[in-house]
């Protein structure tokens, strides 16, 4: 039996879930988890590239460690593993990264439109205004590049002409912040075809975004 089993089973139950929820088409979308080898290194499970969420098995998720090179695994691992490690390195406290291409959060990647502070639980959940990064390549340096300043200290950020990407403490977090993100999209998509945004009151952002830092701030 091959070793990291319980991590491995963490982002292959995330990926199916993700598939089954619609978030992703065929074989898009990537998953992957840090965690702290016994006594040693930082190591990433990851989702391998370009295989279908449903005949995806335990023995297809990757480890890589933290400089990209494979531990373990056969498959080669997802196109954006640069991407999930740049995550990782710049975020102590992230330990899971979900990226997806859920439909009004890629609506507005089309848009390239960032979504103001419009609903409590997206600041106290996802940190606030939510970015959209500059358009690069999928499994570019320049995506990579452009997507860790956009997503800042925040749990979200937009992937212009191409979907989303979320961040957690863990996969369950990671997860649900997703969710989030794509709740408070198609929400504000709504609202802008109504015609008429009420951002949220400047005290109440400014409480919320205290409260996220104090769970998520690096300090
Ligand atoms: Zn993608």
């Amino acid at each position: 039996m091959s070793a990291w089993n319980s991590e491995k089973k963490v982002v292959l139950e995330a990926a199916k879930l993700m598939a089954e929820k619609g978030l992703v088409v065929g074989t898009s979308g990537n998953i992957s988890m840090r965690f702290r080898e016994q006594g040693g290194r930082d190591l990433v499970a990851i989702t391998p590239n370009n295989l279908f969420y449903d005949v995806m098995g335990i023995d297809n998720i990757g480890i890589v460690d933290l400089e990209g090179e494979r531990v373990e695994g056969e498959l080669t691992t997802s196109i954006e593993t640069m991407l999930h490690i740049g995550i990782y390195k710049a975020r102590a406290k992230v330990n899971a990264v979900i990226h997806t291409h859920p439909i009004f959060s890629s609506i507005l990647s089309v848009t390239g439109m960032n979504i103001p502070p419009v609903l409590d639980d997206q600041v106290t959940y996802l940190g606030g205004e939510i970015e959209v990064a500059e358009y690069s390549l999928p499994g570019s340096q320049d995506l990579v590049r452009n997507v860790i300043p956009a997503l800042g200290p925040r749990n979200a950020v937009i992937l212009a002409n191409h979907g989303a990407l979320t961040v957690g403490r863990d996969m369950r977090e990671a997860f649900t912040n997703c969710e989030m993100l794509e709740k408070t999209a198609r929400i504000y998509f709504s609202a802008l075809n109504l015609g008429k945004i009420n951002t949220l009151p400047a005290m109440a952002l400014e409480m919320e975004q205290a409260y996220f830092n104090y769970l998520h701030g690096e300090s």
